[in-house]
């Protein structure tokens, strides 16, 4: 693996984006996240991809190199997570985990800009698969643990390093794993650190807000089945299974579900309505996501259950009427709302629909307080003056959900200072994802602050 290819296309410096003055961690942390990107880590949900396996050992490699013993856990052959415990000047303290997931979604390379498994870095940022989808935050975490290692600069309590295989199918073969069958790894864990949070929204030139992620909603992925009566297509018939099926399906559809103000959501908009000196109203949430650009699309999904339907499956010839219809659904719900959730979506199918699990996670929570969020504010704002860390709820899931299940308050805080107009909530799983050299930069400095403060 060519570590300085890039840089000598660019000619100036031995390190992508090395600048003078900066520290070891500022300088290395583009390079390791080019690197990850360059370990195809496709998940595709079979077991079938590549990287994980050589993810985890490359990760390993780079902790040894000052010193740590990580450990490497495979779930299933090739279904590597990599955990290292670091001690703390106070052991008697609880730990802090850090954790960052090294598998990635597949990527159709004929459709982006610079190849997806290339890391390359152009126009001043990293591209590829994964620079926000979390080689970035792995990227930064190395960076900041390596050059804290090197110096002597030991952590105020224990730290665990958890870099996990396939968060992208459910975490079954990595965080789930992991605390279901070695819990002991996170012994005395109380707080944790991972995805999806920490990165800015420019409100203004005296406002910068920090998503701190703080409650996730929780899944029910469904298969909806209607049975019908088989026979000719040439018939009349009153029980055709698809026709049935459709009716159900476009109904939910189009349903909206009501909206529901839980603590995060009561609290992102107490802190935005303040920031923005102007009263936001959660029953006229439309006038507010029009006030948050890009991050609209990330807010607005969290302010209601959501089920979508994704697929249709029935049929095998043009003649015959099967004798059966199914449909797979994405439900989302809210903290609070599973039971309602599925009361609501049973009444907008109707009886004839059979509801059956494929998928099923619950949603978390926690508050938006104490000594770590206050970490969080001291470290972004030293190096933002006009930072502002405020709590939200993401509408998919992470590896928090397995890390919950052992009692660990969890926070989604990889931070990120972006440019204004970047559509950063647009390149999760999308096309040309990409992360600027600057905000890897920030995001070690922030976490060495952070961690200094925890
Ligand atoms: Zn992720």
């Amino acid at each position: 693996m060519s570590e300085t290819e890039g840089a000598d296309r660019r000619g100036k410096v031995d390190r992508p984006g090395k600048e003078v003055g900066e520290g070891f961690g500022e300088a290395e942390v583009a390079e390791l996240c080019r690197d990850l990107i360059r370990i195809d880590t496709s998940n595709y949900g079979d077991g079938s991809g590549p990287g994980e396996r050589a993810a985890a050992e490359y990760v390993a490699e780079k902790l040894a190199e000052f010193g740590l013993e990580p450990q490497i856990i495979e779930s299933e052959k090739g279904r590597a997570s990599t955990i290292a415990r670091i001690e703390g000047e106070d052991p008697s303290r609880p730990a802090l985990l850090i954790h960052g997931h090294t598998d990635v979604v597949p990527a159709n390379a004929a459709d982006w800009t610079h190849h997806p498994f290339a890391g390359e870095i152009a126009d001043g940022m990293v591209w590829g698969r994964g620079a926000v989808d979390m080689k970035d935050m792995d990227a930064m975490t190395l960076a900041v643990v390596r050059d804290r290692l090197r110096s002597g600069r030991k952590p105020p309590r224990d730290i665990v390093l958890a870099f996990l295989a396939d968060e992208e199918a459910g975490g079954v073969y990595g965080a789930h794993h992991l605390v279901d069958r070695h819990p002991g790894l996170f012994d005395g864990v109380s707080e944790a650190i991972g995805e999806v949070g920490g990165f800015s929204f420019t409100v203004n030139e005296q406002l910068r807000l920090y998503l701190v992620e703080t409650a996730e909603k929780g899944m029910h992925w469904m298969r909806l089945t209607v049975d019908g009566t088989a026979g000719h297509g040439s018939m009349t018939n009153k029980d055709n299974a698809i026709t049935e099926l459709c009716e159900a399906v476009a109904r939910l559809g189009r349903h909206q579900f009501p909206v529901r103000v839980t603590k995060t959501v009561r609290h992102f908009l107490d802190e935005l309505s303040d920031a923005l000196g102007v009263e936001l109203d959660p029953e006229d949430m439309d006038t507010t996501l029009e006030r948050l650009g890009g991050i609209a699309k990330l807010i607005g999904a969290t302010l209601r259950n959501t089920a979508q339907p994704t697929m249709l499956g029935a049929g095998y010839k043009v003649n015959v009427i099967p004798g059966q219809a199914t449909a797979h659904v994405d439900g989302r719900f809210l903290p609070g709302y599973e039971e309602e959730f599925l009361t609501q979506l049973d009444a907008v199918l109707g009886p004839r629909v059979k509801r059956e699990d494929v998928h099923s996670d619950k949603a978390v929570e926690t508050d938006f307080d104490g000594p770590l969020v206050e970490a969080m504010q001291k470290a972004l704002r030293a190096e933002d003056p006009i930072a502002r860390a405020v709590p939200y709820t993401l509408s998919g899931g992470t590896d928090a959900k397995a890390f919950s299940e052992l009692g660990i308050r969890c926070f989604g805080f990889a931070p990120l200072q972006l440019p204004a107009d970047l559509d950063f909530a647009g390149m999760f799983h999308g096309v040309d994802e990409r992360v600027p050299v600057d905000a890897l930069k920030f995001g070690v400095r922030v976490l060495d602050r952070f961690i200094d403060a925890s």
